[in-house]
């Protein structure tokens, strides 16, 4: 792409509530073979086809709500203008983006700024054959369920609920149980888990548990089963690219995932992964299945996502130089002995482009991923990390100018992370995904982190990974292998870190929460360790200037020594299964937030007047077809939030409201 091109591209199209849409642009695209195009296509609308589902995971009514609010923006023939419609379409965009009712980050459900009368008045004005009516339900009926939904603060309050103490599954909003409490859950897979087994399948990962009748079972996803409507379309697609596969390794990797979507068998999931993870020689590469457990307060079921992407070539030579290098890492790191891999197992690293993200992973999106997830496979195989190239390109573009720099950076700081932010940033991600979560074992005999640290597994693995890429972001072999060419770029990420988890992350919390995302929990919990633990040396000082707070560190090295020192006894905490550490390690440093600086960030951020979170338009796929043949494929970059949603709302609504 030509500068030009980059300095007209449209990075943010609007702003509403929290939120920022932005835009990314994909590179190289138009290089790809007709073969490499035609596969992309298929796998472009596999991933689209399976949309619905995480609707129905977060919430067992949101397919319903959703689709509700969708027939009056395309039904309603009243008056659409006016400050009740305005706050409409707000929560009806603002459900778009979470993928349901609840906060895709606080969990919390939203409260709509309009009226339930007002609800009612836009119901009535759409004709019934429109409405999302459940069987035998009169229109009154429905508004009255519906309306019970969205207004009644009593009613599924929180999508996951990870408060210590409380029945985390009772109270959690989510689809993956029904009628079960959190022991009943607990029991029915310590169960299933055969501690004895060295290749144990991811428990509980593609089902919902529920009890009926006195008796609890599984209701499993696959073609037949629960979600197979959507299962159904996928695998078409699937089928259709199948041909155009560019390895043998990876039509059999597709072959398997559909056998898996047909029987629901998670031994074919897994025999999927691992041939998945040993073919790195496509170009274009993707991702499609049941796979975080981030939205299952116990970490059993995975949420439905899609993400297609190509590599970049140019990067991922340059990138190349971390995954090369992680036995040397491994041999480095500071961890126990007895905690570190044998050998690290093939980690294979590349930046790539995305092509399009669907279900769990859009419109918010991850910056890196490293999959598959199960340990043994992760062990035995190593495993795929990506780095999601032209997705932190956009952010990096669309916060440019955004004043947050001047805000929260010392004077000094400021010029070092405008000039080695970005640059940081990748690396860090990289070391993260590659050597963070791909380093250290389990001790023979422990079970995964999951049954062994519960709740609090998501947090302390994050907290690992980024403590890997922490410890050895300053280290001298990063300039010595030529990676980076500066010793300020190790001192930028540490500046920006530790801003973050102490300060700067609490933007996107309301006021009077407490932190409950793991990504957050993590890196509060890493941020507010070192200042403790370093505050007798001044390691890294607080500091007023005219009533503002803010991070000064006065020692880097010192810095790398607790992160070090941190990243050992975390990593002891996953080897030995050690789950009273981890909790008091979360509870402590990661969970409560500081009211009054709290106060004092949203006040400094609200004047800035930019939204804390942000999420994606796709990107569209189109194809030139004559005669059932396709001839090329287009890239379009639509620039529209609404109209994208409606888009697929209208072409890939591919289940019933309920889903029993
Ligand atoms: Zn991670």
């Amino acid at each position: 792409m030509h500068n030009d091109q980059i300095d007209q591209f449209l990075w943010q199209t609007e702003q509403f509530a929290d939120i920022r849409i932005l835009r990314y642009r994909v590179e190289g695209f138009e290089n790809l073979s007709i073969q490499q195009k035609t596969f992309a296509y298929y796998l472009y609308h596999a991933a689209l086809a399976g949309r619905d589902i995480i609707y129905d995971q977060h919430f067992k009514y949101n397919l319903l709500i959703r689709k509700t609010l969708e027939a009056v923006i395309g039904h309603y023939h009243g008056d659409k203008s006016g400050s009740d419609w305005e706050e409409f379409m707000l929560f009806t965009k603002r459900v778009w983006f979470s993928n349901g009712i609840h906060h895709h980050n606080s969990m919390e459900k939203m409260k709509p700024g309009f009226t339930p009368e007002y609800l009612g008045k836009l119901i009535d004005g759409v004709p019934e054959l429109h409405l999302p009516l459940i069987k035998d339900q009169s229109v009154e009926e429905f508004k009255s369920f519906l309306t019970d939904l969205l207004f009644d603060p009593a009613i599924a309050p929180k999508r996951v609920v990870q408060d210590h103490g409380t029945d985390l599954v009772a109270a959690s909003a989510c689809n993956f149980y029904e009628n079960i409490t959190q022991s009943e859950a607990e029991l029915f897979y310590s169960k299933l888990v055969d501690t004895a087994d060295d290749q144990p399948v991811s428990v509980g990962l593609n089902s919902k548990l529920i009890k009926k009748d006195g008796v609890i079972r599984e209701k499993r996803y696959h073609i037949d089963g629960m979600y197979g409507k959507a299962i159904r379309k996928i695998v078409m697609w699937l089928e259709k690219a199948k041909p155009f596969a560019e390895t043998e390794l990876q039509r059999e990797s597709i072959e398997k995932l559909v056998r898996f979507y047909e029987t629901g068998n998670l031994r074919i999931f897994d025999d999927y992964s691992i041939s998945w993870v040993k073919d790195t020689v496509p170009a274009i590469d993707f991702v499609n299945g049941f796979i975080e457990v981030y939205g299952d307060p116990l970490g059993y079921h995975g949420a439905w996502q899609s993400m297609l992407s190509i590599r970049d070539e140019a990067m991922s030579k340059r990138f190349g130089i971390i995954s090369d290098m992680a036995a040397w890492f491994e041999e480095h790191s500071p961890i126990d002995k007895a905690f570190k891999r044998a050998e690290a197992e093939g980690v294979s690293y590349k930046i790539i482009q995305v092509l399009t993200q669907s279900g769990d992973n859009a419109p918010s999106s991850a910056i890196g991923v490293n999959l598959p997830n199960a340990d043994w496979i992760r062990s035995t195989y190593g495993s795929k990390s990506v780095s999601l190239g032209n997705i932190e390109d956009a952010y990096d573009m669309a916060s440019k100018s955004s004043g947050t720099i001047e805000e929260f950076y010392l004077p000094e700081q400021q010029d070092r992370v405008r000039q080695f932010g970005a640059i940081a940033s990748k690396i860090h991600t990289g070391l993260h995904e590659v050597i963070g979560h791909g380093s250290g074992r389990i001790l023979p005999g422990v079970g995964t982190p999951k049954e062994t640290l519960k709740s609090y597994s998501n947090a302390l693995e994050e907290a690992r990974a980024d403590l890997v890429a922490l410890y050895f972001m300053t280290d001298p072999v990063l300039i010595e292998k030529g990676l980076i060419d500066d010793e300020n770029v190790g001192k930028a990420e540490y500046d920006s870190y530790i801003l973050n988890g102490m300060m700067r992350q609490l933007v996107r919390v309301e006021p009077g929460q407490q932190l409950e995302e793991a990504h957050m929990r993590n890196r509060q919990l890493i941020a507010q360790w070192v200042f403790e633990k370093g505050k007798t040396d001044a390691v890294i000082e607080q500091c007023t200037i005219y009533g503002k707070t803010f991070f000064k560190i006065n020692d880097y090295q010192k810095l790398r020594v607790l992160f070090g020192a941190l990243l050992t006894e975390v990593q002891r905490i996953k080897s030995t299964g050690d789950y009273e550490a981890g909790r008091d390690l979360v509870e402590t440093y990661g969970v409560k937030v500081d009211k009054d600086l709290h106060i004092e960030v949203l006040e400094r951020w609200n004047k800035l007047g930019i939204a804390p979170f942000a999420g994606f338009i796709q990107p569209m796929l189109q194809a030139d077809m004559q005669e059932q043949t396709i001839h090329d494929v287009r890239v379009n970059y639509p620039d529209d939030f609404t109209t994208q949603m409606m888009y697929y709302a209208h072409h890939y609504a591919n289940l019933p409201v309920i889903n029993d």
